[in-house]
């Protein structure tokens, strides 16, 4: 007998640009399985009955994007230990009439910083930017990486006490002003996880965060990716390295919870990238 199909989407607002309905569907080729998944606009207030109404239709799963991640972990009725630590859920699995809540960012994100650009993330001292969905995603699993220190700091300082309170760890986990970030020293790890190049500017950012070991990594890709890794590099990053990476990678996560098989990442994120090129590169 044949498989009942699955329905899945990726609900964000916006979320008309997501590469994730392209990846899936390329994964679903790779492997010989119908993919049937589509991207839906929701905002935080429309979210729940967005995702009420999808599950009604048969929906067996779905990704979650900015800047809804919070609300699904809120939604989610039972959620994987990675989730609990973020926080926040990327990704959603229907059983029965529940959801159950994983986050798959961090895991991308690792996987493609030390598997795919070889990477040792052990010992580096490292700045988060950002506690937002992402930021809170990504967090645990540096941890987990072996990061030696986590500085954290965002705009909103509420949101870094939380993220930091959430990690628990506050011998390796150092919430921060924004507005002292002069003062914290040279990094080997930074993360950019704000969507600040969206409305335009990244935060001011201090020379002094970049020295020959740092690795940086913004966790957008495309044209949002440019300004923080052109500032990284005209201060000496040794390496740059954008979000489109781990995004091929959580996608691939979140694919074999759905369908229980690990699609092989290289030849879609190869064509991701020569797109990605094209679209950096375009006037
Ligand atoms: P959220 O909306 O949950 O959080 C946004 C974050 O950006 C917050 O920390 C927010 O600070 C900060 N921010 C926004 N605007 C500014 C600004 N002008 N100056 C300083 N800080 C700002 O979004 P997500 O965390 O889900 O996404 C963040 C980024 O990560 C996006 O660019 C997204 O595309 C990317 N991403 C990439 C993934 C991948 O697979 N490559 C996966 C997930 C996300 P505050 O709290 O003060 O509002």
């Amino acid at each position: 007998m044949s498989q009942p199909a699955q329905h899945h989407a990726v609900f964000g607002h916006p979320v008309a640009h997501s590469l994730s309905p392209a990846i899936h569907a390329a994964f679903g080729r790779q492997l010989g399985i119908a993919v049937d998944y589509v991207a839906i606009d929701a905002t935080p207030d429309t979210f729940e009955t967005a995702l009420a109404r999808f599950a009604g239709a048969g929906g067996s799963g779905a990704n979650v994007t900015l800047p809804l991640k919070e609300a699904a972990f809120a939604l989610a009725n039972t959620c994987s230990e990675r989730a609990r630590r973020a926080g926040a859920v990327n990704t959603l699995v229907r059983q029965g009439e529940t959801w159950f809540g994983d986050n798959t960012d961090g895991a991308g994100l690792v996987r493609d910083l030390t598997g795919r650009h070889g990477l040792d993330l052990r010992g580096r001292r490292t700045l988060l930017i950002g506690a937002g969905g992402a930021a809170r995603g990504v967090a645990p699993l540096l941890l987990d990486a072996g990061v030696s220190d986590l500085f954290v700091v965002n705009r909103t300082p509420e949101r870094t006490d939380a993220l930091a309170d959430a990690l628990g760890e506050p011998d390796r986990v150092h919430p921060r002003y924004l507005d002292v970030i002069g003062e914290l020293g040279e990094f080997e790890l930074i993360v950019n996880a704000t969507s600040a190049a969206r409305s335009g500017a990244i935060p001011a950012l201090p020379r002094s965060l970049v020295g020959m070991r740092t690795a940086a990594v913004d966790l957008s890709y495309g044209e949002a990716s440019v300004p923080f890794l052109a500032w990284a590099r005209a201060h000496g990053a040794r390496d740059t390295i954008d979000g489109l990476g781990m995004l091929v990678e959580q996608a691939a996560e979140s694919f074999a919870l759905w369908h229980g098989v690990r699609p092989d990442t290289d030849p879609v994120f190869a064509a991701l990238q020569a797109r990605n090129v094209a679209l950096v590169t375009a006037d």
